[in-house]
């Protein structure tokens, strides 16, 4: 067990670039909590880090640019879907950075660009189409990597999601970050639930929760009906992030709390109860959440609350990953007259 005082100076000695707008505010969503008449509601607003757009990839940027700049890089090579929030976040980062950026997009290249396609073409990233059960990432990258370096140039890889124990630093920061908040505003955390996808959030949040020995529950609502594999990499995240802090801090499965069934049929497809909670949110409390995780998530705690799985007098903390701009790719299944 470490205090969080020495967490926080652990984490302070790793590579970091400042790059999004930190501490994100916490804000209490008392309208939402009337609605459904459940425990005190709150919204950690990860979706204001800034650069483009917001959300927990660019925090993680912080740590994997800057893991990247000492090891001299001048140009990024990373991976998502066609709508990652990741590849998007990640290629502003390094944009300000002045590093180049190469996208490994797995999908068919769209007649139309919306949403973070859009942006990642607007923020002049090199994009490279490969077909959905392609070749996998290592192979892609690996080549990328060779045809660069016969040019001279230096190129950083960086997982989908930056879901490696650098990235997943910033989760560990960001859970001192709420504590410290929470302490300022006088309560006591009883829940954090957050979307998970690819790993990196939850292995930091809960690799700190358990090194500073505090008695939060976290709950990762999964992005995709399949979770077995995601607590297996969730582990190995957390455990080889607690070796890169040197926290003497063991995590297991049971560590792991990860929610399936919110994800409806398939990563990315909307389901009805994210819909409404997309709009049960905005028309309560002014916040816009997206299509393919933290409306996923948000329509868990709703469903949680409902089924009075929640106290009354219990804080529940919302982490809001970000993705908003999915909104607009998702426009055709959001709207309805
Ligand atoms: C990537 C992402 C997540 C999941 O985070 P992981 O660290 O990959 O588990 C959640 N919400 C949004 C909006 C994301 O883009």
């Amino acid at each position: 067990m470490v205090t969080a005082e020495r967490l926080k100076a652990r984490i302070d000695k790793q590579p970091r670039v400042r790059l999004a707008n930190l501490p994100t505010p916490l804000e209490e969503m008392p309208r939402l909590a009337k609605l459904l008449n459940g425990p005190r509601l709150w919204i950690k607003r990860d979706d204001c880090t800034g650069l483009a757009f917001g959300g927990n990839k660019e925090r993680k940027a912080e740590f994997s640019l800057a893991d990247a700049l000492r090891k001299k890089a001048d140009v990024i090579i990373t991976t998502g879907g066609i709508q990652s929030n990741h590849v998007r976040a990640t290629t502003s980062a390094a944009r300000k950075l002045g590093l180049d950026v190469i996208l490994v997009i797995y999908g068919k290249k769209p007649e139309e660009y919306d949403g973070n396609l859009l942006l990642d073409y607007l923020l002049g990233a090199q994009i490279r189409y490969v077909k959905s059960g392609g070749p996998k990432f290592d192979v892609v990258s690996r080549s990328i990597v060779e045809e660069l370096e016969k040019k001279g140039r230096v190129p950083y890889v960086i997982l989908g999601g930056a879901s490696y124990p650098v990235g997943a630093i910033a989760y560990a920061n960001a859970l001192l970050e709420l504590l410290d908040q929470a302490k300022d505003r006088g309560f006591k955390i009883d829940y954090i639930v957050h979307a998970a996808g690819s790993g990196g959030t939850q292995a930091g949040l809960i690799l700190a929760n358990k090194a500073i020995k505090s008695k939060i529950r976290i709950l990762g609502m999964c992005d995709e009906p399949e979770g077995n594999w995601l607590i297996k990499k969730t582990v190995e995240i957390a455990e080889e992030t607690a070796k890169l802090l040197d926290l003497r801090v063991s995590i297991e499965p049971k560590d792991v709390t990860l929610i399936v069934d919110y994800a409806g049929e398939e990563y990315g497809a909307l389901t009805s109860e994210a819909l409404e909670a997309i709009k049960l949110v905005g028309q309560t409390e002014g916040i816009l959440l997206d299509p393919v995780y933290t409306g996923k998530a948000m329509a868990g705690v709703i469903d949680m609350i409902r089924r009075r799985r929640f106290k009354k007098n219990d804080n529940v903390v919302f982490i809001h990953t970000g993705g908003t701009p999915a909104l607009f790719a998702y426009k055709q299944e959001l709207y309805s007259n």
